[in-house]
C-alpha cells in the first residue's frame, strides 16, 4: 500500500468537506481504497524520489507514528511537573536532589519523554488556590510562589540543554524540533496567581509565560471557574473586569485558556475575543457531561473562533461514573468527538501529565503518546489529522495569536489599565511628596497625610510656616 492510503481521509471531517466536494466534482477521492489501487504504481515511484519516504503499509500504526512524529512535533499542553519540583523539592533542584535523567516515579522523566517522541511541552507553572483568603483580593503570596515557579521550571528547562530548549515563539518550536530538541514553553494556570492584575499579567508575559488559564478551581476577579458551579454556585460567567483582560491578553498575543472555567465563562469570552482560545487540558462534555469538560455549543464557537481544544488524560474528567475503569480508548472517544464536532483543525493534546494522580489504563506517563496515535489511526485518523492533532494545530493557534496581538498593537492599542473595581490602594503614605494639590488637599481633609510634611510651598522653596490649607499649599 501506499503513502496516499495513510493520508487519503476515511472519514471527512466537516472542516475538509468542501475541499472534497470539490474533489468529488473530480471523482478523484470516493473510494480512498479503489483509488489507491488505480494510482498505486504512480505513488509508489513517487515515494521513491522523494528521500526518506518509503511507502508503507497504512495498516502498519507504529511505523505510520514514528514517521509522523519525525516530521511534526508532538507538543503536549499541559504537564506540571514544576508543580512537583516546588511541593517535594521546594525548587533546589541541584546537586543531585533532582535527577530527571534517572527514572523517576510519576508521569514525566526525560527518558520516558524520549520514548513518547515528544517534541514539546508547555510546563505549567501552577499554584493553587489559596484556601486561606476568604475574598480573592485578600492578601496572599500566590504571585510570589507563581514568580517562584517560573524561575525553577526556567532553571531546569536550562539544566538540560542536550534535551530541552527554552521557547516564546512558535517558530523556536519548529527549530527546536529540527535540532531534535523538546520544546519548553511556560503556562500560569489560573488568574488567582497574578493576584487578578493586568499589569502582573503583562510581567508574566515578559517573563516568557505564552498562556494563562484565566481560572483554576476558584473564582478570581475576572471569571467564574468550573468548579464554582460544580459546588452548586451560581455561573456568573465573564465579570465586567474580565472583559478588559480579555482585552490585554488579546493585545500581547498571550493565548488565553478556558479550561477549568464555567461553561457562561467559555461563552462570554468566545463572545468577545479578537483573538483564538485555547482549551490547554480538557474533554467532550457530551462523552462525559463533567463540568470541566467542553460542551458541542462551545466546541462549534471555537471552529469559529480558529482556536484548539486540547484533549486532557484525567479519569475522572473522561468518565465521572467510573473513573478507576478509565483506559486510553476513552481519550480516543473524547478526542474523536471533539474532532467531529470542532473540527480536526481545532484539536490537541493536554495530557495534565503530574498533575494528577489518576491516569487512564494504556496511558500512564509520557512515554505513551504514540499507544494514543496508533489506536486514533486504527480508528481512521489520517496522517494529516494526526500531525494537526500533535503539534500543528497549536502552532497556528499559537501564531495566530501573536500574529492578532501585533496587529492590535500596530493600531495604536495602549496596555489596559483597568483595575477590578473593588480593589484596594495602600494610601496611607505619611511623608510622600505629592505631585498634585488633589492629593494633599485630600490627605489633609481624610487624615492619612501628615500636613507639616508640606514644607515646601508652590514657589518650588522652602516655607518656615507649615503649610495647612488649601491657600497655602
Ligand atoms: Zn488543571
Amino acid at each position: 500500500m501506499t503513502d496516499l492510503v495513510a493520508d487519503t481521509p476515511l472519514s471527512i471531517p466537516d472542516e475538509l468537506a468542501s475541499n472534497s466536494r470539490q474533489r468529488d466534482d473530480t471523482a478523484l477521492i470516493v473510494h480512498p481504497q479503489r483509488l489507491a489501487v488505480l494510482f498505486a504504481p504512480f505513488t509508489a515511484v513517487a515515494s521513491w524520489l522523494i528521500p526518506g519516504e518509503a511507502p508503507i503499509n497504512p495498516g502498519d500504526y507504529a511505523l505510520r507514528t514514528r514517521r509522523v512524529l519525525k516530521s511534526t512535533p508532538l507538543i503536549d499542553g499541559h504537564n506540571d511537573l514544576p508543580w512537583l519540583l516546588r511541593i517535594e523539592l521546594q525548587n533546589r533542584i541541584y546537586d543531585g536532589r533532582f535527577d530527571p535523567t534517572q527514572r523517576l516515579l510519576g508521569h514525566t522523566d526525560i527518558n520516558r519523554m524520549k520514548q513518547g517522541l515528544m517534541g514539546g511541552q508547555f510546563w505549567s507553572v501552577h499554584v493553587h488556590c489559596d484556601k486561606a483568603q476568604k475574598h480573592f483580593d485578600d492578601p496572599s503570596w500566590l504571585v510570589r510562589d507563581t514568580l517562584e515557579q517560573i524561575d525553577v521550571a526556567k532553571r531546569f528547562i536550562a539544566e538540560y540543554p542536550d534535551v530541552f530548549t527554552y521557547c516564546t515563539t512558535p517558530s523556536c518550536v519548529r527549530t527546536a524540533f529540527k535540532s531534535g530538541k523538546i520544546s519548553s514553553m511556560l503556562g500560569i494556570e489560573g488568574g488567582h496567581q497574578l493576584g487578578g492584575s493586568i499589569a502582573s499579567i503583562r510581567q508574566a508575559y515578559d517573563l516568557g509565560v505564552r498562556y494563562i488559564t484565566t481560572t483554576h478551581n476558584c473564582d478570581n476577579a475576572w471569571a467564574t471557574s468550573a468548579s464554582t458551579v460544580a459546588a452548586g454556585g451560581e455561573d456568573e460567567g465573564l465579570t465586567v473586569f474580565g472583559a478588559a483582560y480579555v482585552r490585554e491578553m488579546n493585545r500581547l498575543g498571550m493565548m488565553l485558556d478556558l479550561s477549568h472555567v464555567s461553561h457562561q465563562t467559555m461563552r462570554d469570552v468566545l463572545s468577545i475575543t479578537q483573538a483564538p482560545i485555547i482549551f490547554s487540558h480538557s474533554g467532550a462534555f457530551a462523552v462525559t457531561p463533567h463540568l470541566r469538560n467542553v460542551p458541542d455549543d462551545v466546541l462549534r464557537s471555537v471552529r469559529r473562533n480558529g482556536g484548539i481544544v486540547m484533549a486532557v488524560f484525567v479519569n475522572r474528567f473522561l468518565n465521572m461514573k467510573e473513573p478507576s475503569a478509565v483506559t486510553i480508548h476513552d481519550v480516543v472517544d473524547h478526542i474523536w468527538h471533539l474532532a467531529d464536532v470542532a473540527g480536526w483543525e481545532h484539536v490537541g493534546l493536554g495530557s495534565d501529565f503530574s498533575g494528577t494522580p489518576h491516569t487512564p489504563a494504556g496511558l500512564e506517563d509520557v512515554s505513551k503518546f504514540p499507544d494514543l496515535i496508533e489506536l486514533l489511526m486504527a480508528r481512521g485518523a489520517t496522517d494529516d489529522q494526526i500531525r494537526l492533532l500533535v503539534g500543528d494545530n497549536l502552532l497556528r493557534v499559537w501564531a495566530d495569536i501573536q500574529r492578532r496581538g501585533e496587529e492590535i498593537q500596530a493600531e495604536g492599542s495602549r496596555p489596559v489599565e483597568d483595575e477590578w473595581e473593588g480593589r484596594k490602594w495602600h494610601t496611607h503614605y505619611r511623608s510622600s511628596p505629592y505631585m498634585y494639590r488633589s492629593t494633599r488637599e485630600r490627605a489633609i481633609r481624610e487624615g492619612w497625610g501628615e500636613p507639616n510634611q508640606f514644607n515646601v510651598g508652590k514657589t518650588g522653596k522652602h516655607e518656615q510656616k507649615i503649610v495647612k490649607t488649601d491657600e497655602d499649599i
